[in-house]
């Protein structure tokens, strides 16, 4: 038997819809990565790296960073077997129709496993990022932030639903309880053993 697999999942959501804390508890129970694209910029931003601080002027803004350089750090990334072949849950990307179309030459064959969208209303999601206190969680940079989300980013709960891949989840209630949630709609839909021989 070849090395433990894990399910290759994608997290939707609206920001402040608790992607960034499922998904790393995703990453924990499936003991396999977490890739948060706004995360990575962050990190690579401090560290002074040219495209993080390129992006880091695109993130202040409130605006999408160009496809361009968001699918070039996830295909790097994904070159390497050893990411994608333990699965993986991304969060954050993608973030439009294009990225989407982009991950799925990056993946090849077998493709994503399950597309969990993390189902929350305005009201709640801007209580939340209120007491968030990141440095783009302006009130200006919020609402372009939900905006976007709308006009680029809801437009992909089709594109997976089409293509059969979606499972919508309420995000409202306690940390725990949306866990259980996700993780149930995981194993309803994913099978490890045939992964496992793909
Ligand atoms: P949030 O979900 O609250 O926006 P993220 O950490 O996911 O937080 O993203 C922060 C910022 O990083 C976004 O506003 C955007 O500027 C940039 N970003 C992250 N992922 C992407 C992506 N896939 N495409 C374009 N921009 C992105």
């Amino acid at each position: 038997m070849s090395a433990h697999r894990g399910p290759r999942l994608v997290l939707l959501g609206k920001q402040g819809a608790g992607k960034g804390t499922q998904a790393e508890r995703l990453a924990a129970h499936f003991r396999m990565q977490h890739l948060s694209t706004g995360q990575l910029f962050r990190d690579s931003a401090a560290a002074g790296v040219p495209a993080g601080l390129e992006a880091k002027e695109y993130m202040d803004r409130g605006e999408l960073v160009p496809d361009k350089i968001v699918v070039a750090v996830v295909a790097e990334r994904f070159a390497n077997p050893a990411e994608v072949d333990p699965g993986f849950v991304l969060d954050g990307f993608p973030r439009t129709e294009n990225q989407a179309i982009e991950l799925d030459g990056i993946l090849g064959e077998r493709g994503l496993d399950v597309v969990v969208d993390i189902d929350v209303p305005r009201e709640v999601v801007l209580d939340r990022l209120a007491a968030r206190n990141r440095e783009d969680d302006t009130e200006d940079g919020i609402r372009r932030r939900l905006e976007l989300y709308e006009s680029e980013t809801k437009p992909l709960v089709d594109f997976y639903r089409e293509r059969r891949l979606l499972v919508t989840i309420d995000g409202v209630g306690e940390e725990d309880d949306v866990h259980r949630r996700v993780l149930a709609a995981i194993d309803a839909r994913f099978d490890p053993l045939r992964a496992d021989s793909a």
